[in-house]
């Protein structure tokens, strides 16, 4: 793979993005093949997968042939990590060759080698971020992938990053004013969060400011949101799609905003979630994810949960990889909040272990351009100090979930059923 990182005279980052259908066929099956091969060596849970099914590693020479294999998904890796830690026997390399590992919630380990990720400029590239651009980076830095990674990405664009983290709306608005920023990396929310605070403590946005692109993943980003950045603003805007176990953007778009290019990087399959086959043009399926160049971490059919659908149709930028269209919902019982997994699983040991809550359900709503995420709690004990169990709460559940919860209700006795979803997700995307 060769990737020539910045000052390049043309359109693409690299090559493989305008490969013709054939030889991207060619390269997508001789990758996933020799991917096959070296996890079946190294990672001990690879071998298993394949064993298990009766596949052997010979059998996997195209994409169609990795219906032969089970779809893997948070809640196994996250059984997986637990009963063969730290890395739940995708580890593929010698451990003392990782550069770093990621925290994902579950929590789920994620070994990298910076090496092994570069791809991931592309993205930014497509997106316009060359030399000479100032950006913030408002992902944060810390246990999550998403701040480092895409730091890296936009050093690879010849871009100067700058490393904000989340949060700090005042700091962020100071510093975009004083470094004349010209882009922004976070999600569609914060960056309206930014503006709106601007407007509030006396700036003109357009006027002030020098902000210029916005890339964002994490999130939908909504047509009406992007209509406010493009035309009220005059922020070009780019997404991605990223998924943090696999090892982040898979899909990104181009400046016909119209679908988001797949990486050639990964395999990405859409089929059905119930019987894992592979599902063609058009129809709504799960995304599946199989990481080819990662040599690191060796997971196969990675099943993100998230419900897409892809397009073949020819892409006026030239970019000829097919494209996915926007994520339409989820799967799964893991919910993604404000772009980060809220496991079902993980939310009832933050809020169950506090004695006096005797239910719970947790609503995803949306207020502005924002997810919020509602508790609503049914006490055993009506004559705890709410305030103090509501304090508390908040913090275990962010300590784990790493979510905030925006609001706290405490419900009448018999207002949640005994069978109820304990995750309701009543979000509308206009
Ligand atoms: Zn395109």
């Amino acid at each position: 793979m060769a990737i020539e990182s910045t000052g390049k005279p043309y359109e693409f980052f690299d090559e493989l993005e305008i490969m013709p259908a054939e030889a991207r066929q060619t390269y997508l099956n001789q990758g996933l093949s020799q991917a096959i091969d070296h996890a079946y060596r190294n990672a001990p849970a690879a071998k298993e997968i394949l064993d298990r099914a009766g596949v052997s590693p010979v059998e996997i020479r195209t994409i169609r042939d990795l219906e032969k294999l089970p779809i893997t998904r948070k809640t196994d890796l996250i059984e997986l990590q637990k009963a063969k830690p730290p890395y739940g026997g995708f580890l593929a390399i010698p451990p003392e060759d990782v550069d770093r590992v990621f925290l994902s919630p579950g929590p789920v380990y994620e070994p990298i080698q910076y090496a092994g990720i570069q791809w991931f400029a592309k993205s930014f590239w497509a997106a316009g971020f060359r030399k000479g651009d100032i950006v913030i980076n408002t992902f944060t830095y810390h246990m999550s992938p998403a701040g480092i990674l895409f730091h890296e990405a936009l050093r690879d664009c010849g871009a100067t990053a700058i490393p904000m983290g989340i949060g700090n709306t005042e700091i962020q608005i100071q510093t975009m004013y004083d470094l004349k920023v010209t882009g922004f990396v976070g999600t569609p929310s914060f960056l309206m969060t930014i503006i709106e605070r601007a407007g509030e403590i006396g700036y003109d946005f357009r006027r002030d400011f020098t902000l210029k692109r916005a890339w964002f993943t994490g999130e939908m980003l909504s047509s009406s949101l992007r209509q406010a950045f493009e035309e009220d603003y005059e922020i070009n805007t780019a997404q991605a799609y990223a998924v943090t176990e696999p090892g982040g953007a898979i899909a990104y778009e181009c400046r016909q905003k119209s679908g988001m290019h797949l990486m050639d990087e990964y395999i990405v399959e859409i089929v059905d979630p119930e019987t894992g086959k592979q599902l063609g043009p058009g129809e709504i399926g799960e995304v599946v994810v199989t990481p080819i160049h990662n040599k690191a971490w060796r997971l196969i059919r990675f099943g993100t949960g998230d419900m897409s659908s892809y397009i073949t149709e020819p892409c006026p930028c030239g970019r000829t990889a097919n494209r996915l269209v926007a994520i339409v919902g989820r799967t799964s019982d893991a919910i993604k909040v404000r772009g980060m997994f809220v496991v079902v699983k993980q939310a009832e040991q933050a809020v169950l272990s506090f004695e006096p809550i005797s239910q719970f359900q947790i609503v995803i709503g949306r207020k502005g351009q924002r997810d919020e995420m509602t508790l609503k709690i049914e006490l055993k004990d009506e004559s705890v100090d709410r305030k103090k169990l509501a304090g508390d709460l908040n913090k275990r559940f962010q300590d784990l979930c790493r979510v905030k919860i925006d609001r706290i209700e405490f419900v009448d006795k018999g207002s949640i059923p005994e069978e109820h979803q304990k995750i309701v997700d009543e979000r509308i995307w206009e």
